[in-house]
């Protein structure tokens, strides 16, 4: 190819992926007085259904749960993970159910088209064995975001959550929400009632993301007394305790 044409080629290249990344950028507007707290369960172990889901019943609020299909129903060590019925249970209590890939791999290792039919597996798994329609937002597994999957995740969700230990304001990326993880040792959990404060002082909206709720949590869980702590602290703070599609809702996005 003559230098000239390569050259073209090249800036075509630099161009389009640059428009590309700025369509799939268009930010959240995070623009609001009151306080918004939602509390996200991961994978799902069933004890967030338990334990969780009537902690947040109990002060008003309701969570969002991220659902991987392969993992539903499954026996592990330290935890067993949510059955095909307890998705229906937490719909039909008015919680949400979001996505968090069938297989419960890293985004980056489903390359291609594997990723579309990895989602579509959740969304058919959600729809049958659990009766749910499909889901509005995705969590990544191990917060592993991937940028070359943006433009298909961006295409079936409003949001997608990784980690990033922040709150969100002003003009957020919805293929990168920030999470608070709620982890071991328990008094570091404990203590994530400060970022509670942080986001009542100066409102934005602070996602906590968790996975067991339990008296012996695994290392990325925590004791229903403390999730209690966290999401009483909220409420007391006047915090809006909402599904993520609710406080999307609720920022008009
Ligand atoms: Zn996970």
């Amino acid at each position: 190819m003559p230098e000239i044409a390569r050259k073209l080629a090249s800036l075509v290249d630099r161009v389009s992926n640059r428009l590309i990344w700025r369509f799939g950028s268009r930010p959240l507007n995070v623009a609001t007085t009151v306080p918004i707290v939602s509390f996200t369960f991961d994978d799902v172990p069933d004890t967030a259904l338990f334990e969780g889901a009537s902690i947040l019943e109990k002060h008003g609020g309701r969570g969002t749960f991220y659902i991987a299909g392969g993992l539903a129903g499954s026996v592990e060590p330290d935890r067993a993970l949510i059955s095909p019925e307890g998705c229906r249970e937490l719909a039909l209590r008015g919680h949400e159910i979001g996505c968090h890939t069938f297989a419960h791999k890293a985004v980056r290792a489903l390359p291609g088209r594997s990723l579309a039919r990895d989602l579509d597996r959740n969304a058919a798994f959600l729809r049958e064995a659990a009766g749910i329609g499909q889901p509005q937002n995705f969590a990544f597994p191990y917060n592993a975001a991937w940028p070359l999957a943006r433009r298909e995740l961006r295409r079936r969700f409003r949001t997608c959550r990784a980690g990033g230990e922040a709150i969100n304001r002003g003009a957020v990326d919805p293929v990168m929400l920030k999470g608070v993880a709620i982890r071991q040792p328990e008094e570091d959990a404990r203590r994530l009632t400060a970022v509670i404060d942080d986001v009542a002082a100066n409102p934005g909206w602070l996602v906590f993301y968790g996975h067991d709720v339990a008296e012996r949590p695994t290392p990325w869980g925590c004791t229903p007394q403390t999730l209690e702590l966290l999401v009483r602290h909220a409420a007391e703070r006047g915090c809006a305790l909402l599904p993520v599609a609710g406080a999307l809702d609720r920022l008009g996005s």
